[in-house]
């Protein structure tokens, strides 16, 4: 891995806890006008700067493919299960219902199919929030980052959509890592990546898309049309998340994905310092220790030769 493609993985894993951040005071709020975005770290119901559940997860999903690459679900599966057992602030309905039968003994294969079963139509952001770390692990080998992707989402969401966003999501990871332009790069994965017809459309539309047509709610088709129409109609890291976290709703997650591509695309480098500064998390959960960027580069640092 050279310098620039080291620089633009670490962008991906501080851009994605920056977007969840910045977005966090914004969830559930109105969009906001284009004269008044927020474009600083506000205090909410946890401190400025603070990360959420989204990052959290991502974390989780780091801690699991550094002891094991490529991904076992039974290791990724316990290990949330863990997070969710320290009582998180934030916990998606979806992912708090397969997690509390998988944390009652039932294996995360079948708890997570009743779930579905009960809600089959369920397509939410939960699995996209939180998979770029599939990615940094995989930089280097399309296939298994696909692979790892998939499973990733499986084990709370595995609604096809799901599974296909985070596909799609971390192939454009990859193909950013390397240089090729947003544009480019959301093509490829398009390509690389196969995707239900209607989720494909609105990956496709949503550059076109005019900023109040956006809906930005928790169902991963607005999250990805977020997420690309911020990477495709903005030139930098500071804009694309500002334009996509002031969508409000689900604010910090389309901020957290955004944040993601956006900082594999531009790099660390590109990430202004006063958010770098602000950003911060409790983590383990329950801990009392607080990350901070420097703890999210080493993570990254150790996460990318895992193959
Ligand atoms: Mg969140």
């Amino acid at each position: 891995m050279n310098d620039l493609i080291r620089d633009r993985a670490r962008g991906c894993a501080v851009g994605a806890a920056i977007g969840d951040a910045l977005g966090m005071p914004l969830e559930f709020g109105p969009r906001r006008h284009a004269g008044r975005l927020v474009r600083e770290m506000t205090p909410a119901r946890l401190p400025a700067g603070s990360f959420t559940d989204d990052t959290e997860m991502a974390l989780v999903l780091a801690e699991s493919l550094l002891t094991q690459c490529p991904l076992d679900p039974v290791d990724l599966a316990q290990r949330f299960v863990a997070w969710y057992r320290a009582r998180p602030p934030d916990v998606g309905v979806h992912t708090s219902g397969g997690l509390s039968r998988i944390a009652a003994g039932e294996p995360w294969d079948q708890a997570v199919a009743a779930v579905q079963r009960q809600h089959p139509d369920s397509a939410g952001n939960g699995s996209v929030m939180r998979c770029w770390p599939a990615a940094l692990a995989h930089w280097n080998n399309l296939e298994g980052l696909l692979i790892d992707s998939r499973l990733q989402s499986w084990i709370t969401h595995p609604h096809v959509e799901c599974a296909a966003g985070s596909m799609f999501t971390n192939a454009v990871i990859y193909y950013l890592l390397r240089g090729v332009p947003p544009r480019e790069a959301v093509a490829q994965a398009l390509d690389a990546v196969e995707i239900p017809p209607a989720l494909a459309a609105v990956i496709q539309l949503a550059p076109a898309r005019r900023r109040d047509e956006l809906a930005n709610s928790g169902w991963v088709r607005h999250t990805l049309e977020s997420a690309v129409w911020g990477l495709l109609t903005t030139d930098s890291f500071e804009e694309a998340v500002v334009q996509v976290v002031n969508l409000g709703n689900d604010a910090d997650t389309a901020g957290a994905v955004v944040g993601a591509l956006a900082g594999a695309a531009y790099g660390l480098a590109a990430i202004p310092g006063r958010w770098w500064e602000a950003l911060r998390g409790e983590w383990p959960l329950g801990s009392g220790h607080i990350w901070r960027t420097d703890d999210l580069v080493a993570l990254t640092d150790q996460l990318t030769p895992c193959e």
